[in-house]
């Protein structure tokens, strides 16, 4: 029996894609290794986001190397598109994929095949259709669009990934019944712009949320992986107050807490507009949990549009920030502009935002306290299990059977060490 390891760098889209190779191997039957023994086969599904994530990406693919110089190596994704020169020129990798051909992979292991993709920039790619009906996870990411049109200033991805594209509506059903079927009772909605699912085919992602709460039975809970502001819409904000399936979060990028600066990024809100939308969500859901992104040094970040961004995250009240220091990906607009922060600038701001997402998380997570939350349980470890409530808080509970993939209702009695303890309040399905 062959057997192949796989890498997997970057988002919750390249998690879904991974997920779907895995279980189309193991049905063709390949059995899965870690990605640090030996293998006849590696994958690296690279990620080009960041100058980290690409030099991750490198490392990858030398560790294929080292590990079996006779292993078939496979590099796909991201990095693939974005740096092809550099990828080309390598003899010990056998298959190339980037932003096309991916639903082709698994044949092409199959076949035992070299393949590389004649790399180049489009603009005009279908959705490409990868199966998936079961993970090894509690929580299935089902993808359901595909590149991105916006162009922000900073971003490689819409070189990476191409243009927004979205998987059909009857697919994305089956598959999530699949899903379910195989004990997957939540599924995260996931793609690279999920707010213009359906964009010029006549549906919406409200259409989508909908056919799923009313054809998929057994789903328990339906959570968006991340949503521009500008498409929070009325809709949506209706669905949400009419079904009690859909997660109470929103991770929402905001990207920068001052005019001036989402300017030069290319983002379409101003901070007034992005906070009279987060106040209407809030006045609807008022306990909802809203998390975001925040890039910090972008391209000439002085320390007073910087101290403007941190009010504004104290003033947003977010349940926590996801902090990342600006990073120079070629090819983009920002990568041109002139004066760029010092890294150790960019570090103590990174620092300083980290601190306080720690100190806006415990806030939110404090009103939890006696509050009763139902909680799908995903991973066992000495004596303690550990799952998320529908506002996306971890809470564990001591607790000797491991009743992975299941639902509790779970008080929340304390908070200590950054995280949320309960007890098992009813040892029942949801
Ligand atoms: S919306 Fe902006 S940040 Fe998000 S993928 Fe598109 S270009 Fe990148």
């Amino acid at each position: 029996m062959k057997t192949f390891a796989i890498a997997t760098l970057g988002c919750k889209v390249n998690t879904f894609e991974s997920e779907s190779y895995i279980a189309s191997l193991k049905q063709k039957g390949y059995q899965e290794v870690d990605f640090k023994e030996v293998a006849d086969i590696y994958i690296i599904n690279t990620c080009s986001v960041t100058n980290t994530a690409a030099s991750k990406s490198r490392q990858k693919i030398h560790q294929a190397q080292r590990m079996n110089p006779d292993a078939m190596i496979c590099v796909v994704g991201c990095y693939v598109q974005t740096d092809a020169d550099s990828l080309e020129s390598m003899p010990a990798i056998d298959v190339l994929i980037g932003a096309k051909n991916k639903s082709k992979l698994v044949d092409i292991i199959d076949s035992s095949n070299q393949f590389k993709e004649q790399i180049e920039e489009s603009r005009d790619l279908d959705f490409e259709f990868l199966p998936l009906s079961s993970t090894d996870k509690t929580r299935a990411f089902l993808k359901i669009q595909d590149g991105c049109d916006q162009f922000c200033s900073y971003c490689i991805i819409p070189f990476a990934r191409g243009n927004e594209r979205s998987a059909s509506l009857d697919s994305l059903v089956t598959m999530a019944q699949d899903l379910v079927a195989s004990n997957h009772h939540e599924i995260v909605l996931s793609g690279i712009h999920i707010g213009r699912y359906g964009k010029g085919e006549g549906m919406d992602l409200v259409d989508l949320m909908k056919r799923l709460i009313e054809q998929v039975s057994g789903l328990k809970r339906l959570r968006l992986s991340s949503i521009e502001i500008t498409e929070i819409t009325d809709d949506l904000l209706d669905l949400m107050a009419s079904s009690d399936i859909i997660a109470r979060h929103l991770h929402i990028p905001i990207q920068s807490g001052c005019n001036t600066v989402l300017q030069r990024m290319n983002r379409p809100y101003t901070v007034e507009q992005y906070t009279q939308r987060v106040q209407e969500i809030r006045r609807r859901f008022p306990k909802i949990s809203i998390s975001t992104d925040v890039i910090v040094g972008f391209a000439g970040e002085s320390d007073e549009e910087f101290e403007e961004t941190v009010r504004t995250m104290r003033r947003l009240q977010f349940s926590f920030l996801h902090v990342f220091p600006y990073s120079l990906r070629k090819d983009t607009v920002a990568a041109s502009m002139d004066h760029h922060v010092d890294p150790s600038i960019k570090k103590q701001r990174v620092a300083q935002l980290s601190e306080l997402s720690k100190t806006l998380k415990s806030m939110y997570e404090m009103q939890f306290v006696n509050q009763e939350v139902w909680v799908l349980f995903d991973s066992y470890q000495s004596g303690k299990v550990t799952g998320f409530s529908s506002e996306y808080i971890a809470v564990s509970v001591l607790m000797d059977k491991r009743p992975l993939s299941q639902w509790y209702k779970v008080r929340i009695t304390y908070r200590a060490n950054h995280r949320c303890f309960g007890e098992l309040v009813q040892e029942e399905e949801k």
